[in-house]
């Protein structure tokens, strides 16, 4: 039946992140005891005064088609957030609200990408980045980095791989997989480059802003002269552990949110509206209301570590937001460990899903094949555990 697909189906990857998490879930199913470190999924319970939120707007009968573009009350809420968190002023016709920032990642590529384009990707990237770009008939760029200088590319790097095809980079900070954040001293220097090139879009993936622990993140729009070529992905899946309830957003030039707005209306329309309402109270929110979640983040990042760095082979450094650990496992490649061949960090995942019980994602899926990536959204006991068959495995 393959045949009968389009072609587009067929050329597309499966979400590797989402492949994990089902497979854990199948393996699982099967009575088999699985630790899942593979999804990007906080493990706390959404805060009960968003659910209030949610609730009351279930008594107050929000139950009709909502704006394409989100509430008029959640768009003014997000732009108070944007000016309180980032100091950027947008107004609420530069924003869109969407089923999640996948989805707001997705217009802005499908209404901004022509057959052809190039799009610069520095890697590790999140899985769906290329997928996006190849479901635009575009092509995407890599910009390898590596985890001696924390997964970040530099300004040289970008020079280089800019071509008159160049249309968009994708920046993403807090970064998923590796959990890097960049310095604004760095964002400006990468800026400088992209000065020269007024032809290229920014799309700065901001998801994880809240998820971090060492330096506030900063934002690539916040640059003067780049906020008009600046597209600012946010949602509130990560920090609000509301993943499921699926709501994402931008801020842009009012003439990109126009076209994001025209695609989404004839595509999904308005988003969720009880989730909506949900997402006002959340997004108002003093961010000191999460900060309990970021702080045990924090907790479970350091355990992760410091019991990583105990097995002989595992490269790790220390990322400074998400809830990701992305160590270079390239030691184990060619090696016969417990009896089978590792050839790739796509057999090391394998390896330790098989053997060990531990679901993680191969950081071929990410475009960097040296490393896996392990998330530590998971409870202590859990990543202690995990960590500690994974070593017995390897042994
Ligand atoms: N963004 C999360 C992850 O990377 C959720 C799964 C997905 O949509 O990729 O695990």
């Amino acid at each position: 039946m393959k045949q009968l697909l389009s072609d587009r189906i067929n050329s597309l990857p499966v979400s590797q992140t989402l492949a994990m998490a089902a497979k854990a879930r199948e393996l699982r199913a099967e009575g088999k005891d699985i630790i899942g470190l593979s999804l990007g999924e906080p493990d706390f319970n959404t805060p009960d005064f968003i659910k209030d939120a949610a609730i009351n707007a279930i008594n107050e009968n929000y139950n009709s088609y909502s704006p394409v573009d989100g509430y008029a009350e959640l768009k003014e809420a997000i732009c108070v957030k944007f000016k309180r968190d980032n100091n950027l002023t947008y107004t609420p016709n530069q924003i869109v609200v969407s089923t999640g920032a996948k989805q707001s990642i997705a217009n802005i590529a499908q209404v901004l990408l022509n057959p052809g384009d190039e799009v610069l990707l520095p890697a590790p990237y999140w899985v769906s980045y290329s997928a996006i770009a190849t479901l635009c008939e575009a092509k995407y760029v890599e910009i390898p980095s590596s985890i001696d200088n924390d997964f970040k590319i530099t300004p040289e790097q970008l020079e280089a791989a800019i071509t008159p095809k160049t249309k968009m980079i994708f920046f993403n900070s807090p970064n998923n997989p590796s959990g890097t954040i960049y310095s604004e001293q760095e964002y400006r220097a990468l800026a400088k480059v992209l000065e020269k090139h007024p032809q290229i879009f920014i799309l700065s993936d901001e998801i994880y802003e809240h998820v971090n622990y060492d330096c506030k993140p900063f934002s690539f729009a916040q640059i003067e002269n780049m906020f008009d070529r600046t597209i600012t992905v946010n949602g509130l899946a990560k920090a609000f552990a509301m993943t499921g309830w699926r709501v994402g957003y931008i801020g842009a030039p009012e003439w990109i949110a126009k076209a994001c707005t025209k695609m989404q209306g004839q595509i999904t329309s308005g988003t969720n509206c009880i989730a909506q309402r949900a997402a006002i109270t959340a997004v108002l929110a003093p961010v000191s209301k999460i900060q309990y979640m970021v702080d045990e983040f924090k907790t479970r990042r350091d355990i992760i570590i410091s019991l990583l760095r105990e097995i002989e082979g595992f490269k790790v450094n220390v990322p400074e937001g998400a809830f990701y650990v992305f160590p270079d496992v390239s030691a184990f490649f060619g090696k016969t460990v417990n009896g089978v061949k590792i050839e790739n960090a796509s057999d090391f995942a394998l390896f330790i899903l098989e053997k060990a019980n531990v679901a993680t994602v191969t950081g071929e899926a990410f475009g960097a094949p040296d490393c896996i990536r392990i998330s530590y959204a998971a409870s202590e006991l859990q990543i202690r555990e995990a960590v500690k068959r994974i070593k017995k495995a390897l042994s």
